[in-house]
């Protein structure tokens, strides 16, 4: 199955792209449907009839995407993307919970969040009081359940939200969702999850799933950058961050960007329409990358989950620990030979620090640093990763190398 998108649609170059979980390439189905938005006039907030029109585009895409999530249209309220869905979860949700009772304080996640949600929890615990609690992970960065437990039995009325995520956005390992949605029922506790890498290649269904709130973001999952939802149960009030117009259900103030969501809601369909087979193909691949990284590499580290099927693991994602090298100074040379992947999260890229994810997942600091994400998506070929297999050998001699040098000059 070739799904490389057409030159009609795109300019890709002939990279090896590697890294969809950074972001995917856009389905053709969203930059038509987007296309045919650009041309056309209408705040969807007016009463006219070109307000009406973009109100109809609005109202049919939160439809669609609604249906393939599980949730009900009036539950998607869109946003800019999985950081802003993030941030009024977790701040919206703590806000009203410890405004209308100041016991609750206390906010439980784990170790492994993406920025976008642990930076929030940071802010929160300076300048609003709360009092964030990290449960840990176990080395595949299985959320420790019973830690879990433990934290909230102590003292369940001070929690204000819970929030952990559906996927690892580094290692690909899908959590325990069922077993924490029922803790959090069981005291009453709202739970958010960020499904920002697992909506497009799970089947994520919010209303089975029994979370409050749940992240999701386009540009994952082939639509535009700079849009996205929050699905949030019809119960939930979370204070707003952005205040004005109150377009999104009074929690989400702004003109609603007509072309992104229309692209949103296509994207999402072609995702759901071609999950199984597609799943199926990139697994495959991404088996296929990980036993040549071996052969070639017989001393990498495969992190995450070494079960490798859906329930464990999302299917794009392989991640390996390159002992004696330096992430960054591999990815660099592959980069050169036209293979393009991730250092930890592409948001963190560029800074020289070990990744939290696998800090937590009781890596050292040095085998944090040696590694690299490789995801696939829906444009990925047997030729992608025949350009990891032929490159990898030579660039992992020369990283080592270059990392022995730097030894040897200290
Ligand atoms: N959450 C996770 C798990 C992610 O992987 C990302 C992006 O990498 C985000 C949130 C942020 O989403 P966005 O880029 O739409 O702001």
């Amino acid at each position: 199955m070739d799904m490389k998108p057409s030159s009609k649609h795109s300019s890709l170059p002939l990279q090896a792209y590697l890294d969809h979980a950074a972001t995917t390439p856009m389905r053709p189905e969203a930059i038509a449907a987007m296309s045919e938005q650009f041309g056309s006039v209408g705040n969807a907030s007016s009463l006219h009839g070109a307000g009406r029109r973009a109100r109809r585009v609005v109202e049919e895409s939160r439809e669609l995407i609604a249906s393939h999530v599980g949730a009900a249209p009036s539950e998607i309220v869109f946003t800019a993307g999985g950081t802003e869905s993030d941030n009024l979860a977790v701040k919206g949700l703590f806000w009203a919970r410890s405004a209308s009772d100041p016991q609750q304080k206390k906010i439980l996640t784990s170790s492994i969040e993406h920025h976008a949600l642990l930076d929030p929890l940071v802010w929160l615990a300076q300048e609003a009081g709360a009092v964030v609690v990290q449960a840990g992970v176990d080395a595949q960065a299985r959320v420790d359940l019973e830690q879990v437990t433990e934290f909230i039995a102590l003292d369940p009325q001070a929690f204000a939200v819970i929030s952990i995520m559906l996927a690892n956005n580094e290692v690909g390992t899908v959590q325990p969702l069922a077993e924490l949605v029922e803790l959090a029922n069981k005291y009453g506790i709202p739970i958010h999850t960020d499904a920002v890498q697992a909506v497009g290649q799970l089947d994520v269904d919010f209303a089975e799933l029994g979370v409050d709130a749940m992240s999701i973001s386009a540009h994952k999952l082939g639509g535009p950058a700079g849009v996205g939802a929050l699905v949030l149960g019809r119960n939930i009030e979370p204070t707003p961050l952005l205040h004005g117009g109150g377009q999104e259900r009074n929690v989400r103030s702004g003109t609603l960007d007509v072309p992104a969501i229309a692209g949103f809601a296509a994207a999402v369909d072609a995702a759901a329409m071609d999950r199984v087979e597609r799943n199926a193909h990139v697994a495959s691949l991404r088996d296929n990358l990980v036993k040549r990284i071996l052969d070639v590499v017989p001393d990498a580290i495969v992190n995450g989950d070494q079960q490798f099927s859906e329930q464990y693991r999302l299917p794009n994602n392989a991640h390996f620990s390159f002992p004696g090298c330096e992430g960054d100074a591999l990815l660099m040379l592959l980069d050169a030979k036209g293979v393009e992947c991730s250092t930890g999260s592409a948001c963190s890229a560029g800074i020289a620090q070990p990744s939290h994810v696998l800090l937590a997942m009781g890596a050292t600091s040095s085998t944090a640093r040696s590694s690299l994400r490789f995801s696939l998506g829906w444009t990925s070929t047997q030729a992608d990763v025949d350009a990891v297999i032929s490159a990898i050998g030579p660039a992992v001699e020369r990283a080592r190398m270059a990392s022995a040098t730097l030894v040897d000059q200290a």
